[in-house]
């Protein structure tokens, strides 16, 4: 970090504020040039609060030279994370499809659905329990019940299960969950995170609809900061000016994030494409790109779903999906979980 002092700051009031950096067990290293002069913070500087240093009567500037996460950075952590659940593995070449409804509807929903999307190739099982709607008189999920369907569904099928959660009170209902996600709208609510980040379950966190590559990093790091080192990183589409689709999906936030930190990276095509026919192409895309997984909405009956319709994939289009997907990941050099 590197703090540019202004011109005829006081002596006495920069030497205080090197003391201050000192007793935080910074080194400074400091810089007289003609115009300005400069102190380079040498240390651990994830903790200094930037606005603070700026709040300070004789700073003019404050920025960082290096990434604001630590626990997520791949550069105190050279090789891929594995997030290894239930015998399945993501990341570092494991690659693992997460296939189910948007949300739980009923019980025949989920049997038919969770059958039909293991024997295509499904690693995990989907269905949202609790749902996070624009409009509080669209469905809201059936809640306790919904869970309770996801655990029989995933005994009768044996595939692990992946639901959102929306509140750190909810934790003690997710006991037989496997894989715990916090969507988009969640991503930065950071009591939540906390409170996952001291939990023993692997947790899918997802970017949010507007949130830089920076912020999704910096809500994983609340969550590997607590000692939960499973974490698994989801781009969905991100808003932009563009109407034509639901969203964005950002695929050069794969190979951004591959470069940035270890942990393993899925895309879901799902709800970036809002619609059923750019389910393929973006899938394709993601494989490509370098993606560890992907997340994809499906229905026993899209025309009749309660929420997502428009972008579920029936059960037949996804299994024929997976047919194209399987020798994708194959030729890539990657081997598919399931
Ligand atoms: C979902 O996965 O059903 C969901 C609500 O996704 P997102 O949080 O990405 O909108
Ligand atoms: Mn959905």
């Amino acid at each position: 970090m590197i703090v540019i002092l202004k011109p005829q700051a006081p002596e006495q009031k920069v030497q205080q504020l090197i003391r201050d950096f000192e007793a935080q067990d910074l080194k400074i290293h400091f810089s007289q040039g003609e115009s300005s002069t400069i102190l380079g913070l040498v240390g651990d500087v994830a903790h200094v609060d930037m606005e603070q240093v700026l709040a300070n009567e004789v700073v003019a500037d404050v920025r960082r030279i290096s990434e604001p996460y630590k626990a997520a950075n791949r550069r105190f952590h050279p090789q891929d994370t594995v997030v290894e659940v239930c015998g399945r593995k993501i990341g570092a070449g494991y690659f693992a499809v997460i296939a189910g409804p948007c949300s739980v509807e009923s019980q025949p929903q989920m049997e038919t659905v969770a059958a039909s999307v293991k024997a295509s190739g499904a690693a995990f099982l989907r269905g949202g329990a609790f749902k996070p709607r624009t409009s509080p008189y669209s469905f809201q999920g059936l809640e306790a019940e919904g869970l309770h369907l996801l655990s029989a569904a995933k005994k009768a099928t044996g595939l692990p299960i992946v639901t959102e959660i929306m509140s750190e009170d909810q934790l003690d209902d997710f006991t037989d969950v496997d894989i715990i996600q916090v969507g988009a709208r969640n991503m930065q609510n950071f009591r939540l995170l906390k409170a996952l980040g001291h939990c023993d379950k692997p947790v899918l966190l997802k970017r949010g609809l507007a949130n830089t590559i920076e912020e999704l990093l910096m809500s994983a790091e609340y969550i590997l900061a607590g000692g939960n080192e499973r974490v698994i990183l989801c781009e969905r589409g991100i808003r932009t000016f563009e109407t034509c689709i639901r969203n964005n999906l950002d695929i050069s936030a794969v190979p951004v994030l591959k470069r940035q930190t270890h942990l393993p990276v899925i895309i879901d095509p799902s709800h970036a494409a809002g619609n059923t026919w750019m389910i393929e192409p973006l899938s394709r895309a993601a494989i490509a790109a370098g993606a560890d997984g992907l997340m994809i909405e499906v229905h026993n009956n899209p025309k009749e779903a309660l929420c997502d319709g428009a972008q579920s994939l029936d059960m037949q289009q996804f299994a024929d999906l997976m047919q194209d997907l399987k020798r994708r990941v194959a030729f890539e050099g990657r081997e598919l979980q399931g």
